[in-house]
């Protein structure tokens, strides 16, 4: 049994001028200290968190991010911002270059957030550790503090803290992995214009065909290819669910103290690597937080499914406006959120099994 802490976003007196304790802010603060994060800090932390693609607007405000960076500071901290670059080779976030000009426009840089933001996984989002998925930066963090804002998933039916982990820090390659089944493959519309030659990173793309030898399945050739002459294979939605889990184990094991804050705030039916933004499911309902991420993205879940959608919502749509409804099932109906958290506990990241501790 884990134990998850909880702060609401409601303001209780709100006619009150003056209530600074009511701020999301100060709420963060005592979520953060009555989990216990202050004890995950040590050495080098990294503070993980998805800065937004490029026309989303309901990512995880830099303010958050900014309120932590003070919390860690005022306990000696060495603090990066971290992230990794999207899959692909075309989108708003697939490199270094475009992925920190992507967080800039949406607020993130040292000088709006208090520390430095700096990808893991290198310029082109393909280097890991030795012989594995992870991303390379990861191991040079002592302790990693993972900021995740709660969304339904089109494939995984949910996303938070284990998503953040098992597709935010790692590598294209690993991306790939939770998405497609071997590498890609040409097939007859190819006409050998060779513009996915010049973007393979690692030159696999020999003689009209692709090296599985070679290939690290970064998807730059999806990207590039305009007659639809790539073929992948793609996995079942359950499937994709449970390796976002077996990432997220990966990642742990190269990781020492990790804490989770998850924000069920501007909740919307999609992830934030959509370039729109929908309107939220639910309204927003606070934050919780916990050493179990497992723990914390289940308490996530069972809080957004027993409050009642909002009006005009995709929740309306699908049917799901009661309190109680199951939101991320009827909203995403092909998918299964309870995969990814089943896969998690089997793999021994944590328990759904939470008690839930109210701050006030
Ligand atoms: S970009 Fe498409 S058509 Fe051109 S060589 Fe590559 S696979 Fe073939
Ligand atoms: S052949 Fe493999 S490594 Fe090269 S661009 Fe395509 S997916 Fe990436």
């Amino acid at each position: 049994m884990s134990t998850v802490y909880f702060s609401s976003s409601r303001v209780p007196e709100f006619r009150r001028w003056w209530v600074p304790e009511s701020s999301l802010l100060r709420k963060m603060e005592k979520v953060f200290y009555s989990a216990g994060l202050d004890k995950v800090v040590s050495g080098t932390v990294g503070i993980k968190v998805h800065m937004g693609e490029p026309g989303d607007v309901h990512y995880l405000r830099p303010i958050y991010v900014s309120k932590i960076v003070d919390l860690i500071r005022d306990l000696d901290g060495e603090l990066i911002v971290v992230e990794t670059s999207g899959l692909g080779w075309i989108p708003g976030r697939t490199s270094a270059e475009k992925h920190l000009e992507a967080a800039r426009r949406n607020g993130f840089c040292e000088e709006t957030i208090g520390a430095p933001v700096r990808m893991l996984d290198g310029a082109y989002g393909i280097e890991s550790i030795k012989g594995s998925i992870v991303a390379r930066g990861i191991q040079e963090l002592d302790s990693l503090i993972v900021l995740s804002h709660v969304t339904g998933h089109i494939q995984a039916g949910f996303g938070g803290a284990i998503k953040n982990l098992g597709l935010g820090c790692v590598t294209k390659t690993g991306k790939y992995r939770v998405h497609y089944d071997g590498p890609p493959e040409l097939n007859k519309r190819c006409d050998l214009c060779g513009e996915c030659v010049a973007v393979c990173p690692v030159g696999a793309i020999e003689d009209g065909r692709i090296n599985p030898d070679k290939c690290i399945c970064c998807n730059a050739c999806l990207d590039v290819c305009s007659k639809d002459a790539v073929s992948v294979r793609e996995v079942s939605n359950n499937e994709l669910a449970a390796r976002i889990a077996e990432n997220a184990y990966k990642v742990l094991q190269n990781l020492g103290k990790v804490g989770y804050i998850n924000f069920l705030v501007d909740i919307l039916p999609h992830c934030d690597c959509h370039p729109h933004s929908d309107i939220p499911i639910v309204p927003d309902i606070g934050l919780l937080s916990s050493l179990d991420p497992v723990a914390c993205d289940r308490a996530s879940i069972d809080l957004v499914n027993s409050s009642p959608g909002v009006l005009t919502s995709e929740a309306e749509n699908c049917n799901a406006l009661a309190s109680g409804a199951d939101k991320f099932k009827l909203i995403n109906p092909e998918t299964n959120w309870k995969v990814q958290l089943s896969t998690a506990e089997k793999l021994g990241i944590g328990t759904q099994e939470y008690i839930l501790e109210k701050v006030e």
